[in-house]
Parts: C-alpha cells; structure tokens; sequence
C-alpha cells in the first residue's frame, strides 16, 4: 500500500465491494507495516526487502501462511502449544487467539 495513498487503498474496497455484492468469500491478508521504495516509501526495512522467498523456520520452500499454518516443521512445537494439530488452514482460522499467539510468538507479527 503506498505510504501516501487512502487507507485501503481503492482497489481493497472495490475488491470487498465486487465480493460483498457477488457474494464471494474473501479472506485479505496483508502486511501493511513493510517499508520498501517499489511502493513509495523513503527507506526499506526488512519487511520489506527479503533475498528469498523461503520459509525463515526451515528454509525448505516458500513461506506461504498455509506451510507454517500446517506443514512447517521448524515452527512444530510453537504450533503445536497454540494451534494443536490443525489438518486445514480452514480449522486454524477458526482459532483466531492461537493464530495470533502463534504469530507472535514467532515474532513473525512486528
Ligand atoms: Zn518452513
């Protein structure tokens, strides 16, 4: 989201508009609190900038929400104390309170 812009920006509400008159689900996930130039900021910080897509736990393969939601075994026992075992992204989303002690535990939030 460009720094200078309307928050949100006006292609989020048009999305939650279409989605909201078509009746579609929409889950927004965004990290809003990255800095980089490619959208506007003066200065970069390590939100923003990152070498590689791998996962920061294992390094194995891409850090997608669903891999450290469900697979990530660098992440096991963080998951395991505020998730249990959960067998799909579906199930820990209803888990909102595990999903952001887990989150934060890994410091993964800031
Ligand atoms: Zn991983």
């Amino acid at each position: 989201m460009p720094i200078e812009d309307q928050i949100p920006p006006k292609e989020l509400v048009e999305l939650v508009i279409h989605c909201e008159d078509n009746d579609i689900d929409l889950i927004i996930s965004v990290d809003s609190n990255a800095h980089h130039n490619l959208w506007g900021c003066k200065v970069n910080n390590k939100r923003g900038v990152t070498d590689s897509p791998l996962c920061r736990a294992c390094m194995e393969v891409d850090e997608t929400p669903t891999h450290v939601v469900l697979e990530c075994t660098g992440v096991a026992e963080q998951r395991e104390r505020h998730l249990g075992s959960p067998t799909s992204f579906h199930e820990a989303l209803g888990n909102l309170g595990g999903l952001l002690g887990f989150w934060s535990e890994l410091g993964w939030l800031e």
